[in-house]
């Protein structure tokens, strides 16, 4: 496709190939009813089974398509970072690739921004029921503690399902950090904004590529990107330390003076093994914000992309897309 269409839809994919027909069924006729122009960027984050593939060949029937493909599994919010950087649409919608998020919305969010000039657009879940109980309640747990973290501005049960304008998606590409957390970015960027709530529905096919692993590291990348409260945790735990200290001490020396013996050897065991526990979370907290530093400093690219059919619409003809093998040797 030629030219700036009006909207782009990045799509991260890792190891979707069981939900992209489905997919297609559905965001097609959605997009098509739109009466706008639009790419749809499908950003293979380097998955294992035959999703590059079968995007490649869902391109022949479906010129919008577009496909990025990463070098390795470089993780949800990187294959985000990818397609909207390259994104090239007016306005760039962001939607999960297992019909959770309804794509018949993205009409909705699109309408809303232009009726009310808006420059995000975030897609709230309404309701929840189709998430299992133990989803629900850590989602409602990260929800809680970003808010109080980044501040109530934050829209409670918005996730990466969202519109935003290109003024928006300029500044995020500024942005210095390797790879941002978008659902606390972009709040807190302080655009005109408004929300179109939806059902969370449950996934189409396929098994969630969010193993508890990795929702962990979302929720402790949220907390470290926006707060460096942990770090003063040491110095709390050090004032409680120092407190506990003094009462020992004079307790030690209300003993000394009573002239009994203590026999002593647990309680000092115990202390030194207190402390040295404390002394280990701190400087542990301090290592992941000194890490973080590193990180930054070394400025490595988050992702590689290894191929663009946009970039390469020529090239693509003569040399097809690699395969990548639907079974692991
Ligand atoms: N995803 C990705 N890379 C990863 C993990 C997930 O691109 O390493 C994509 C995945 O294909 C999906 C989206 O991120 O489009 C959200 O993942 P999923 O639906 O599995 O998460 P859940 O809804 O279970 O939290
Ligand atoms: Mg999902």
């Amino acid at each position: 496709m030629s030219g700036v269409p009006e909207l782009s839809v990045v799509i991260p994919m890792y190891n979707e190939e069981a939900v992209l027909p489905a997919l297609v069924a559905r965001l097609r006729p959605a997009l098509d009813a739109l009466g706008v122009s639009y790419e749809v960027v499908a950003v293979d984050d380097g998955s294992a089974d035959g999703t590059a593939s079968l995007v490649d060949d869902l391109r022949i029937e479906w010129p919008h398509l577009r496909l990025i493909r990463l070098r390795r599994n470089s993780g949800h919010q990187a294959a985000l970072t990818a397609g909207l950087h390259r994104s090239r649409g007016g306005w760039v919608v962001s939607i999960d690739a297992d019909l959770q998020d309804p794509p018949e919305s993205i009409g909705d969010m699109l309408r809303l921004a232009r009726e009310k000039n808006l420059d995000v657009v975030y897609g709230v879940r309404g309701d929840r029921a189709t998430d299992t109980p133990f989803k629900r309640n850590t989602a409602g747990l990260y929800y809680r503690l970003m808010r109080r973290i980044v501040g109530p501005d934050l829209p409670s049960q918005a996730g990466d399902f969202r519109l935003v304008s290109r003024s928006v998606v300029d500044v995020l590409r500024r942005m210095p950090e390797r790879v941002p957390v978008y659902r606390l970015l972009i709040p807190s960027l302080g655009f005109s904004s408004g929300s179109v709530s939806y059902t969370r529905e449950r996934r189409a096919a396929g098994e969630t590529k969010y193993p508890l692993r990795k929702m962990v590291a979302l929720a402790w990348d949220s907390t470290a990107d926006f707060t460096a409260a942990p770090l003063r945790l040491a110095t709390w735990l050090g004032m409680a330390a120092f407190t506990a200290s003094l009462v020992a001490m004079v307790f030690g020396l209300v003993v000394w003076a009573n002239g009994t013996v203590i026999p002593g050897w647990t309680s000092l065991f115990l202390a030194v093994l207190l402390f040295a526990a404390v002394q280990l979370i701190c400087l542990g907290l301090l290592g992941e914000y000194v890490a973080r530093i590193y990180r930054t400093l070394q400025n490595r690219p988050a992702f590689h992309i290894g191929s663009d059919s946009a970039d390469t619409s020529a090239a693509a003809s003569a040399v097809p897309a690699q395969r990548t093998p639907a079974t692991m040797p």
